[in-house]
């Protein structure tokens, strides 16, 4: 078998028993059943090479401890079937208790210079991937036991010899499987982790990004909302030299009267649409609130803005299909410059007045004025 399908069925095998059990409904569950497959298999994985080393200690007298190990490894994967049939508590349980008793086992009968016992150490690493959030306690209190355990049955006088009769050599050689299982449980852990936390930072960032788009984009018209054009505004005022405009679409009020609410919706989405499409270049456009529009134009000097202005009211202005019948629809203009930067209150207040000119001129007409340039000695 090549290389590359070998390493799909393996990928295969390893998504499939990840996934036993999960629920992808319940989020931090699924992650804990999750993580519980992931230990079970690669702890099975793991201690295959153990109970060969085992059952060639000295057999066939190691034959026993080797057997006891293959149970350890049944007791994963009896893990596996049970967070496949929900009994997730109990497999995570079984799973954690069940190397304490054999690793227990194999420090006593093999001696603590074997090393088994330093397995346990590891185990209070496993308490935040194998227990669900609501079961730590549980967790923390099992690896606390299994850290116990390590210590006492490194001091306790049955471990101080093998009872099997293994070489010294042999007991080296698993002191080295030992530290040598630790360093991999430690790199695998941190490898795990790290892919999570990434996994989620990503997914974080994503979702952060998708909400300051929704808060800033106005969801009937697609434009950017007050909140939206804040940027822009602020930019050209810092700059100086710009011109904003208010445009408001005529007696809309009407509209909804006549034909309901929900086909002034229609209006309204269809003169956004036209407003876009005339925007001058270098322009910003906003839905500022209600039927009202803000146009943001940076470097703009008056006469510019309010020819660009009376552009987009030509553009707008024309019949839009509502239920049946055609609406003639016309917007008014505001337009403010301001010479200098700063003052951007003063220019909002100044095109909303001349919008309010515009109204009071007969509507569907643009006005604009400029702010006065204050001079040197009375700004200071
Ligand atoms: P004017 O020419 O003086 O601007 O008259 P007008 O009727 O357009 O102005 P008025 O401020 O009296 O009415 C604005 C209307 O816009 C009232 C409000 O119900 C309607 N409106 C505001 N937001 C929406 C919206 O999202 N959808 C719809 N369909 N109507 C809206
Ligand atoms: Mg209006
Ligand atoms: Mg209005």
């Amino acid at each position: 078998m090549e290389f590359s399908r070998l390493r799909a069925v393996v990928v295969d095998a390893w998504t499939r028993l990840s996934s036993t059990g999960v629920d992808r409904v319940d989020v931090t569950r699924a992650r804990m059943v999750e993580g519980a497959n992931h230990v079970f298999v690669l702890c099975s994985l793991a201690h295959v090479p153990f109970v060969v080393y085992l059952a060639l200690g000295a057999p066939p007298a190691t034959l026993v401890p080797a057997v006891a190990h293959l149970g350890l490894i049944a007791v994963w994967c009896a893990g596996l079937f049970l967070n496949s049939r929900g009994h997730f508590l109990v497999a995570a349980i079984a799973g954690v208790l069940a190397p304490v008793v054999q690793l227990g086992y194999l420090t006593i009968v093999m001696s603590r210079g074997a090393g088994f016992h330093l397995q346990l150490v590891m185990i209070g690493g496993l308490v935040y991937t194998v227990f669900a959030r609501r079961h730590w306690r549980v967790g923390f209190a099992v690896g606390l036991v299994a850290a116990t355990a390590a210590g006492v049955l490194h001091v306790l006088p049955a471990s101080a010899a093998p009872h099997f009769p293994v070489s010294e050599l042999w007991v080296e050689g698993a002191m080295v499987m030992n530290l040598a299982l630790m360093a991999m449980f430690i790199y695998a852990t941190g490898y795990f982790n790290h892919r999570y936390y990434t996994r989620e930072r990503r997914r974080n960032e994503r979702l952060l990004a998708e909400a300051s788009r929704l808060a800033a984009t106005d969801s009937l018209t697609g434009l950017v909302n007050r909140r939206g054009i804040e940027p822009a505004l602020q930019d050209a005022i810092a700059e100086g030299h710009y011109s904003l405009a208010f445009v408001d679409i005529d007696r809309f009020k009407d509209i909804n009267d006549r034909f309901g609410h929900p086909r002034g919706d229609a209006v309204l989405e269809a003169v956004a649409e036209r407003l876009r499409a005339s925007l001058p270049e270098g322009a910003r456009l906003a839905r500022w609130g209600g039927e009202e529009f803000l146009v943001v134009m940076p470097g703009l000097g008056l006469v510019a803005a309010v020819v660009a202005m009376e552009r987009m009211r030509v553009a707008t202005e024309g019949d839009i299909g509502v239920a049946g019948e055609l609406e003639h629809v016309t917007v008014s203009i505001g337009v403010a410059h301001s010479p200098t930067a700063g003052r951007g209150e003063e220019a909002l207040q100044l095109a909303d007045g001349q919008l309010y000119a515009a109204k009071e001129a007969g509507r569907n007409a643009v006005r604009g004025a400029s702010l006065q340039r204050v001079p040197s000695r009375v700004r200071a």
